[in-house]
C-alpha cells in the first residue's frame, strides 16, 4: 500500500515514510492509494491485539507481522485491561463505546500508544539515526496522552506545552505528574492559541531547522494529520460492531450508526476508513458543540472559519479548523489539484471555501451533521443519567444529544472520548450541583454523588508529586527547544 497527499497526487511513499514525515512538503496530508476490503468473518474471535494487527496489516504493509503483533500486544495488551473498546447498551437501541478505558482517561491513548512505536519502527526501516525531538502544543488531552506515549522511547526526546490556566485542574496534574527520562512539561502564558502560535513559529524556524540538522535531529508533532495516528483508530470501529454481534444486540450485517463527537474530524473519519473496508456502517453522525462549523458546512457546503469562537466546557472539539475534513474532501472528489485549490482559499483571507452540490450530497450519503450548545449539553447529561442510569462526561453528552436529534432506524453507537471525572466541576454543574474549589474535590463531590468509580491514575493524582512547574512566555518556546 502506498500513500500520496491530498494536494499532490503524483507523489507515491511506503507508510513507514508517510508516518515519519508527518505532512507533505506542500501541507497536504497522506491518504491510501485504495482502501482494503475486509470480511468480518476473517476477524471474529480475534484479541483487540491480533484485531489490530490484522487491519493495520493491510495499510502498514510496509511493517513487518511480526512488529505489528508485538507492537498491538504491548499496546493493547494488558493497558486497557478488559474494557479495551468496551461496548455498553445506554437503553434499547442507544450504545456507548468506551474509549477512556487506557492510562489518561480520554480516546486519544487509542492512537497514542501505538503511534510512538511506529514512528521508532519508521525510523528504523528508514535507516533514520537522528534523534527525533517532538513538541507538542496541547488544550489538555493530546498533551497527557503524547507524553505517556513517547516516555522512555530511544532516540525520542518529548516537550509539550500547554496553556498557564487553559486545561482543566486534573488534566494539568496529569501532565505536571508525569513520569518518564524524556519528557518536558510547560506551561505557557496566554490561551492555547498563544501556545500553538509559539511551537508553529518554532516548526518554521529557519536557522533553528540548520541547527538541528547539524545535530541530526529533527523536529516532528503528534497531531491527528500524522497517519500512524489516524490508522489505529479504524479498529475500535470494527471492534464495536464485532462485540454487538457477539452480544447478540444487532444481526451480523445489520447496519449501525456511529455518532462521534468532533474537533479535528480524526476520529470520525477513522469510521469511514472502517466503512470503505466494508464494515456495515449505515450513517456517521458528526457532533459539534456550540462551535458548530462542520454543522453549517453539512448544510450549506461552505466552510467558513471566519466565525467566532466559543470556549466551552468541552474543550477537546473547541476547534474551527478540522484537519482531517481535508481528507475526507480527497476521498470524495478524487482530485488533489482542487482539494489544494480549497485549502488555499481556507488559508487565505476570506477564511473560507465552498464545494459544489454534487459534492455536498456525496458527503451526505455517509455522513450527517449536528450541533447543540452548552445548555443541551447539560440537560442531556443529566437525563442520561437521571433516565438510563449513564454517566457521561460533556464531549460524549454532546454526542448523545446530538444522537438524539439525528435519530435513524438503525442502531446508534456514541463514541465516549472521556472519563468523567476528567471534567469533574462540568459534570457536577451539569448535575446541578456547584463545584467545589479544586478538581480533587470535585472528584470526590462526583464520586460522593454518584458511586462510579474513579479511574485508578485520577484517584492517583493527589499522591503524586509535580516534576514540572516552570512558565514561560510564549516567545520562550525556541529557547527551550534549542535546550532539548
Ligand atoms: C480529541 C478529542 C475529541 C475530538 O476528536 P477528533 O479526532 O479531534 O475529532 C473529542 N473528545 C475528546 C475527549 C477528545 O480528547
Amino acid at each position: 500500500m502506498k500513500y500520496y497527499s491530498t494536494r499532490d497526487d503524483s507523489l507515491r511513499l511506503t507508510a513507514s515514510a508517510a508516518i515519519l514525515q508527518g505532512i507533505s512538503s506542500e501541507g497536504g496530508l497522506f491518504v491510501p492509494e485504495e482502501f482494503p476490503k475486509i470480511e468480518l468473518s476473517e476477524l471474529k474471535g480475534l484479541t483487540y491485539p491480533a484485531l489490530a494487527a490484522k487491519i493495520l496489516g493491510l495499510y502498514l504493509t510496509d511493517y513487518s507481522a511480526e512488529f505489528l503483533a508485538h507492537a498491538t500486544e504491548t499496546c493493547y495488551g494488558t493497558a486497557f485491561g478488559e474494557e479495551v473498546a468496551k461496548t455498553v447498551k445506554v437503553h434499547e437501541g442507544l450504545y456507548s463505546l468506551e474509549l477512556w478505558h487506557g492510562p489518561t482517561c480520554a480516546f486519544k491513548d487509542y492512537a497514542l500508544q501505538l503511534m510512538p512505536h511506529l514512528l521508532v519502527e519508521a525510523k528504523r526501516i528508514q535507516k533514520d539515526e537522528s534523534r527525533t525531538l517532538i513538541l507538542v502544543a496541547t488544550s489538555g488531552d493530546t498533551g497527557k496522552a503524547a507524553l505517556e506515549g513517547y516516555k522512555n522511547l530511544p532516540g525520542i526526546e518529548i516537550a509539550v506545552f500547554y496553556p498557564e490556566s487553559g486545561t482543566s485542574e486534573t488534566q494539568r496534574l496529569q501532565m505536571v505528574t508525569q513520569e518518564g527520562n524524556n519528557v518536558h512539561v510547560y506551561a505557557v502564558k496566554g490561551n492555547f492559541d498563544d501556545a500553538q502560535t509559539g511551537v508553529k513559529r518554532v516548526f518554521t524556524n529557519k536557522e533553528f531547522a540548520a541547527e538541528l540538522t547539524q545535530k541530526n535531529c529533527h523536529l516532528t508533532s503528534a497531531n491527528s494529520i500524522n497517519w500512524g495516528r489516524l490508522a489505529p483508530q479504524i479498529v475500535y470501529y470494527f471492534a464495536s460492531y464485532l462485540s454487538l454481534v457477539a452480544q447478540g444486540e444487532i444481526k451480523e450485517s445489520e447496519p449501525v450508526d456511529f455518532c462521534v463527537p468532533t474537533g479535528n474530524f480524526g476520529d470520525i473519519l477513522a469510521g469511514y476508513y472502517a466503512k470503505r473496508m466494508g464494515l456495515p456502517v449505515g450513517r456517521l453522525v458528526c457532533a459539534s458543540n456550540s462551535n458548530r462549523i462542520l454543522t453549517d458546512f453539512g448544510e450549506s457546503g461552505v466552510y467558513d472559519a471566519a466565525r467566532e469562537f466559543y470556549k466551552t466546557s468541552s474543550p477537546s472539539m473547541d476547534i474551527l479548523v478540522s484537519s482531517n475534513l481535508e481528507r475526507l474532501l480527497l476521498h470524495k472528489s478524487q482530485d488533489a489539484q482542487f482539494v489544494a485549490k480549497l485549502m488555499t482559499s481556507l488559508a487565505g483571507e476570506e477564511k473560507k471555501y465552498e464545494i459544489p452540490e454534487e459534492l455536498k450530497q456525496s458527503i451526505l450519503e455517509d455522513f450527517a451533521f449536528g450541533a447543540c450548545d452548552e445548555a443541551a449539553c447539560f440537560a442531556k447529561l443529566a437525563e442520561t443519567y437521571k433516565s438510563d442510569n449513564y454517566l457521561a462526561d460533556p464531549h460524549t453528552a454532546v454526542a448523545l444529544e446530538v444522537a438524539a436529534t439525528q435519530q435513524g432506524s438503525a442502531p446508534c453507537v456514541v463514541l465516549s472520548t472521556a472519563n468523567p471525572y476528567k471534567f469533574s466541576a462540568a459534570v457536577l454543574k451539569a448535575l446541578g450541583e456547584s463545584a467545589k474549589l479544586s478538581d480533587m474535590a470535585n472528584i470526590a463531590a462526583l464520586h460522593a454523588l454518584t458511586g462510579a468509580a474513579v479511574p485508578t491514575p485520577l484517584a492517583e493524582l493527589s499522591h503524586k508529586t509535580a516534576r514540572f512547574g516552570e512558565t514561560i512566555r510564549p516567545e520562550e518556546i525556541l529557547r527551550v527547544a534549542r535546550s532539548l
